[in-house]
């Protein structure tokens, strides 16, 4: 076979007979083939109608963070991810905030943000105020495309209009702000987006382009806030670290990047646990820290009059109950259900409940012992299973990597060769 990677017809083909390409292109072993399709719990039908040109799955852990309390109401909180020490560390947090009484959280209702982009108008501004006077009109015909979303106290509730200068000249940028209810809502908004842009080509004259959600949800925000007492954090020198971490990650860019990743850590988690869409989450949470034109950090710390810690974080969370892989993904439903929310706005606050938590684990650890320390160890043990330690050693081997802070393959394959030798 001639080693290409233009082939025409592959989504034609099944997922087996894309596979087989694949194999011989890429040298696989029978052996990788089998793990490839391997598909447990995600059939190989269900991953076929997900995505394109499907070859198997992927597939992550799971885990549970546990000891969330958020508004006096117990959850376990799901979580996919590859990194080790994030679902402990996001349990660890969660127990420290629950000293204080718990996560307390709030969100606005969830208005998702639709753009149309309308170019070549004679006077923007008159075009502009076309389409203000137009409002009734546009919502109505916004909300025809959705009759279910209406009809669950959802749908387009309105709209706003502003110029924008850009590169290429003036652009007339329309806004559909539409309450998605338990949807994240972007087909929904899309749809509703599409099909008013002809009635705004017929207001301003000009030729519309983009019609599409914007992901920097300013509307749909989730916020949490707790207490965590000083002696559960750690004692007073803990407490400082934190808050002077905090001002370190507000006040510098390149902080604040890894500040917000600690945070995200624990939300990407639950969103992937969920079958939702974490670019979304993403985008807006990194837009959103830099929307005051320097990027800073979505969560910050502060000493309280007493001495406690006192943490907050606020976030655009664009998520649904219904909708994308939600419901068609079968662990996704299950973890929804561990999760137990009733609705997207109650989702939204956990997320930003649990952002919190992990942001707090990651920056004790950093203001108290360092984050290796803990973090190592996992660590290690990854490196001793990925040098080929035998699973009866791999903690042997992991040990004393972690205790000569040498926890590098080649030192993995010294103490394997050690240990076999030995036995
Ligand atoms: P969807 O269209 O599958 O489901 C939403 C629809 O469900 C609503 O339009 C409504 O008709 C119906 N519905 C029934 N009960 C409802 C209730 N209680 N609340 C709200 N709606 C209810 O999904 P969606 O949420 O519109 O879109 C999400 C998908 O869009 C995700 O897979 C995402 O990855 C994808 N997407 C994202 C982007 C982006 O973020 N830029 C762009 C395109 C697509």
């Amino acid at each position: 076979m001639e080693r290409s990677s233009l082939i025409s017809g592959f989504y034609k083909l099944t997922a087996k007979e894309r596979l087989r390409y694949v194999k011989e292109f890429a040298n696989l072993s029978e052996e990788e083939c089998d793990l490839l399709q391997d598909t447990g719990s995600l059939p190989l039908s269900l991953a076929d109608r997900m995505i394109e040109n499907v070859v198997g799955v992927f597939p992550l852990p799971m885990g549970i963070a546990v000891n969330f309390l958020i508004n006096d109401v117990d959850y376990l909180v799901p979580m996919v991810i590859e990194e080790p020490s994030v679902v402990a560390a996001a349990s660890y947090a969660a127990k420290m905030v629950r000293d204080g009484g718990g996560f307390h959280t709030s969100s606005t209702p969830p208005i998702m943000i639709g753009q149309i982009q309308a170019v070549g108008m004679k006077d923007p501004e008159v075009a502009r105020q076309r389409i203000l006077e137009a409002k009734e009109l546009i919502l109505k015909n916004a909300n025809d495309q959705d009759p279910v979303l209406v009809s669950a106290g959802g749908g387009a509730k309105n709209i706003d209009a502003k110029i924008i200068d850009t590169t290429v000249g003036s652009m007339l940028i329309t806004e559909l702000y539409v309450d998605c209810r338990d949807a994240m809502g972007a087909n929904a908004v899309n749809t509703m987006a599409e099909a008013v842009a002809p009635i705004i080509e017929h207001l301003t004259g000009g030729r519309v382009y983009l019609r599409i959600i914007s992901n920097l949800a300013t509307k749909r925000l989730a916020r949490a806030h707790c207490i965590v007492p000083q002696e559960s954090v750690g004692g007073e020198e803990v407490v400082d670290g934190i808050v002077y971490a905090s001002a370190f990650a507000e006040a510098d860019p390149y902080r604040a990047a890894t500040h917000n990743k600690g945070a995200m850590n624990g939300i990407i988690a639950v969103i992937l646990a969920t079958g939702n869409d974490h670019r979304a989450i993403e985008a807006g949470a990194h837009a959103y820290a830099a929307l005051k034109g320097k990027y800073t950090t979505i969560s910050k710390w502060e000493k309280t009059e007493k001495g406690d810690l006192r943490g907050s974080i606020e976030l655009p969370m664009a998520v649904g109950l219904i909708g994308g892989a939600v419901k068609t993904h079968p662990i996704a439903r299950i973890a929804m259900k561990i999760l137990g929310v009733k609705t997207a706005n109650e989702f939204a606050e956990v997320l930003a409940a649990v952002g919190l938590a992990q942001n707090l684990a990651a920056l004790r650890a950093l203001a108290h012992e360092g984050i290796q320390r803990g973090h190592m160890s996992l660590h290690a043990r990854n490196i001793a299973v990925a040098a080929g330690a035998p699973e009866d050693i791999v903690n042997l081997v992991a040990e004393r990597m972690v205790k000569e802070r040498k926890i590098r393959m080649d030192r993995a394959k010294e103490i394997i060769e050690e240990l076999i030798a030995a036995d």
